[in-house]
């Protein structure tokens, strides 16, 4: 904003107006004030100052223990002649789900299980602190709205993401199929969760993403790093500004696994 300000303040009162209101249109990070502030993810969590509220409406998920799933890399330069060694921070590894495999209720609403990901290091940080990779269930409702359930990982005990994370496609070859992945063993029936209004992380960042962290679960310090061996550089988003959102999570839930 220092930036912005200091241009806006070095020219005359009208055409500072109209620069200032193209400038605020044109990058979500600062989108003005008439159209609210901005509600974007990541953010930045601070476990002693969220709010534990007892009784939030159950967080209730329904995968499957056996089901198919196919990985494929998500590429975004698929146009650039050496798109295929050039890793961009919104490319990742995506992990498609069957129709009807996983869904998730909460208030009695029904999201379905669409696809999962991961990002090294976390887009989320808790005081501070990633973890070094972070898996995203994304869910949708009948009417197109999101649902994301974000679990940092760190290393330690394997999980069943490992089956994925040690045998990740090369970004130019082809998907990978994977039989009886027992999505139900990656996020307990009733997690515990910190929960906020967000946005998708990568573009076209849409808000209104209803977003549901668990308590930091682990993953073999292989998995990640084979998965850190493709992006070297990472795949994430920075923390963005919370401005006064509300962050509530269950009694339960920690910042650490
Ligand atoms: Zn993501």
């Amino acid at each position: 904003m220092n930036v912005a300000r200091r241009s806006v303040l070095g020219l005359p009162l009208a055409a500072a107006g109209t620069i200032a209101t193209v400038r605020l249109l044109g990058d979500p990070a600062l989108a003005s004030t008439s159209a609210g502030v901005p509600h974007q993810s990541p953010i930045d969590i601070h476990p002693a100052d969220v709010r534990r509220v007892a009784n939030l409406p159950a967080l209730k998920v329904h995968y499957s223990s056996s089901t198919p799933v196919r990985v494929h890399y998500v590429q975004k330069d698929g146009s650039d002649s050496d798109g295929c060694q050039i890793r961009s921070d919104q490319e990742t590894e995506e992990v498609e789900v069957a129709d009807g495999a996983g869904h998730v209720t909460v208030d009695g609403h029904r999201y379905d299980l669409l696809q999962f990901h991961f990002h090294t290091r976390s887009e989320h940080t808790i005081d501070g602190r990633h973890a070094p990779l972070e898996m995203h269930l994304v869910h949708q409702d009948s009417e197109e709205r999101k649902l994301v359930i974000g679990v940092l990982l760190h290393p330690g005990a394997s999980s069943e993401a490992d089956r994925i994370l040690t045998e990740l496609p090369d970004e130019c070859g082809d998907e990978i199929e994977v039989d009886d992945f027992d999505l139900a063993s990656l996020v307990p029936a009733r997690p515990a969760t910190l929960r906020y209004r967000g946005s998708l992380t990568t573009d076209p960042y849409t808000e209104g993403v209803r977003w549901f962290l668990t308590t930091p679960q682990t993953t073999s310090a292989a998995g990640i790093k084979a998965f850190r061996s493709v992006f070297p550089d990472g795949d994430s988003r920075p923390t963005q500004k919370l401005h006064h959102r509300r962050v509530v999570a269950d009694p339960e839930w920690r910042g650490r696994p």
